[in-house]
């Protein structure tokens, strides 16, 4: 079966999703975005991903012309449209087509479209085994600049970084911020364990509040593990006795070596796995159901 694609209101075959080359989204990165997983029938933190693009688009003054309930259903159906109930989906909203100059008042109406793919981010054997990572040169965008709480179409700081980690052959990367403060990896939040706490950098370290890291904040509260929001510098990582990645696509995933220095055991430990454990459960058994 062709997959189908939501595209301004209707629903057009993949092959036949299109936009216009004067869309400020391509042109200049101008929109937000979001990626979603269903797992099981279920949306996973639905309402938090939608609250997120909105806030995005809030900061920069893009007018979304759908209600969040309106946004909401379009996802769910695309994802019943498509007969899927375990499936990643991407929400892209654009200032529209416009003209050459960056005026947004010159784009008259905002494109949104919704895919609904599978997707696999990391080789299964890197759950059990770990991921080996590296820090990358490209510092994370200055809040100051380009806030990264703002999930927007620009990922160009996050696609540098990448290509450094594409270039010492590895799979993910840390980002500093400008004070050379631990701040997220390219596409994912980080954590540490240190003396039996987990340990994350806070949100004003510069980072996207990843609804995946708010998740794995809660679960470990739940499970009695105490939960600090910290800037911590490499040397912290290095001497770490844990370290996770976590996101929408990767979930939680272990990491065991940074930089060429072996984290803990070299081995995920056992905090990190009971969080994976947890964060598992919790997608099987909650979130908003696709079909009635
Ligand atoms: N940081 C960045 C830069 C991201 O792009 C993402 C999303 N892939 C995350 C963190 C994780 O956020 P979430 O858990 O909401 O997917």
């Amino acid at each position: 079966m062709s997959r189908v694609v939501y595209l301004d209101g209707e629903w057009v075959a993949k092959e036949e999703a299109k936009i216009s080359v004067f869309d400020h989204g391509l042109l200049y990165g101008d929109g937000a975005f979001e990626g979603i997983r269903a797992y099981n029938g279920r949306v996973f933190r639905l309402r938090e991903h939608i609250d997120r693009l909105y806030a995005s688009a809030q900061t920069i003054l893009l007018d979304i012309p759908l209600s969040k309930e309106e946004m909401m259903e379009a996802t769910l159906e695309t994802l019943r449209r498509n007969n899927l109930s375990d499936a990643y989906i991407r929400l892209v909203v654009t200032r529209g087509p416009g003209d050459l100059g960056l005026d947004p008042r010159k784009c008259l109406r905002p494109t949104v479209f919704i895919i609904t793919e599978s997707i696999e981010l990391y080789p299964p054997e890197y759950y059990a085994k770990g991921l080996e990572i590296i820090t990358v040169a490209t510092r994370r965008n200055l809040p100051t600049a380009l806030d990264p709480s703002i999930k927007s179409l620009n990922y160009l700081n996050n696609i540098l970084a990448k290509i450094e980690v594409i270039q010492a052959g590895v799979l993910e990367g840390l980002m500093l911020n400008a004070q050379g403060y631990v701040a997220e990896a390219t596409g994912d939040n980080i954590f540490l364990v240190h003396r039996g706490e987990l340990i994350t950098p806070p949100i004003s370290a510069g980072i996207l509040p990843g609804i995946t890291r708010a998740a794995v904040m809660e679960l470990a509260q739940e499970e009695g593990i105490s939960v600090r929001e910290e800037l911590f510098t490499q040397h912290f990582v290095y001497n770490a006795e844990e370290c996770f990645l976590t996101g929408t696509a990767a979930e939680v995933i272990p990491v065991v070596k940074v930089d060429g220095r072996t984290i803990g055991s070299g081995r995920p430990g056992p905090i990190t796995r009971r969080l994976m454990r947890a964060f598992r459960e919790l997608t099987q058994r909650e979130g908003v159901p696709i079909r009635g």
